[in-house]
């Protein structure tokens, strides 16, 4: 078999960055709005005190300005929905990100539910699934969106393949799977309680790992040939699929590091530069 074609995500949202900006200069020449992204921060959870600074970094790459609203660990789910009205309310505010995960006590999702639909630039709101599910024009959530954006720059078929996805979760699993099936693909959806996974698998064009299991998708269960998309981040660099073993069978594949993960926040950025062209451009 030849090689397999490397799917690099960091190529991908250099591509898109560069779009954004030229995009983001026009907005601003045209209308005075620079966009910003307001991103809400619950408690001092390392990690994602670490992908904010990275989403920071990408909206000044861009042009975007960042606003960070930092809110103490013991914040109510009262609490945090009054900050996300201000936000909904607040004219100049174009994205709203609600890092996850927030601290026990909050209802994550009543709050992804309470974010303005126009504003919801990160996709976690119910209503926005629903509309982009039925095809609308609702923002899409950011790491299936990448997902997506990747199998497109590379022109990876996707009509009539049979994709099955593994992991089922409300950000990843369930939100890629209506894109696959939008784009035509037959999808299978697994999850913990699947029965004959592998043999599943192997009936695969296209498998999506979306389990939170490092290495978990094993070379036997692969047929030849296959596209391999890793969503999966965990601890020690690896995703979700065994990659070391199984890219070699494989005719194209996203690396860990290096695939979906650096797109992903390219997403949100660009779902934030268009929500504010959506308003101040009319398109
Ligand atoms: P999650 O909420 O924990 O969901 C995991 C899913 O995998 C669940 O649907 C679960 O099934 C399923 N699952 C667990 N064990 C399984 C098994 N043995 N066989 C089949 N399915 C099984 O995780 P997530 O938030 O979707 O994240 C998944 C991975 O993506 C993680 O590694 C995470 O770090 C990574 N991630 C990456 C990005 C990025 O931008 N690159 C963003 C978000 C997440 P049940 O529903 O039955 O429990």
């Amino acid at each position: 078999m030849s090689q397999p074609l490397v799917l690099d995500g960091r190529i991908v949202a250099k591509a898109v960055e560069s779009d954004l900006q030229q995009r983001v200069k026009v907005l601003v020449e045209k209308t005075g709005v620079t966009p910003v992204l307001a991103t809400i921060i619950v408690g001092s959870n390392p990690a994602s005190q670490t992908y904010v600074k990275m989403k920071g970094n990408a909206c000044l790459r861009v042009g975007i300005e960042p606003r960070k609203i930092e809110l103490p660990e013991e914040t109510t789910t009262e609490e945090l929905l009054a900050v996300i009205e201000e936000l909904n309310q607040d004219e100049r505010v174009s994205g709203i990100l609600l890092q996850h995960p927030v601290p026990r006590q909050i209802d994550e999702q009543k709050c992804f539910n309470s974010i303005a639909l126009d504003k919801d630039t990160d996709g976690v709101n119910t209503a926005s699934f629903g509309s982009v599910t039925m095809g609308g024009n609702g923002f899409k959530c950011a790491t299936p969106y990448s997902i997506m954006t990747i199998l497109k720059y590379y022109n990876v078929e996707l009509s009539g393949k049979h994709a099955v996805v593994i992991g089922r979760s409300p950000i990843l699993g369930k939100p890629v799977s209506m894109l696959l099936l939008n784009e035509n693909a037959t999808v299978t959806i697994c999850h913990s309680r699947t029965k004959n996974l592998p043999e599943i698998v192997k009936t695969a064009d296209i498998v999506v790992a979306c389990v939170g299991k490092a290495k978990f998708v094993q070379k036997e269960w692969l047929k030849e040939g296959v596209v391999l998309v890793d969503a999966g981040y965990n601890a020690g660099n690896v995703g979700d699929i065994d990659l070391e073993n199984c890219a070699e069978i494989s005719s194209a594949y996203t690396p860990v590091p290096g695939g979906v993960g650096p797109c992903t926040i390219a997403m949100l950025m660009s779902q934030t530069v268009e929500s504010a062209e959506r308003k101040y451009l009319d398109i």
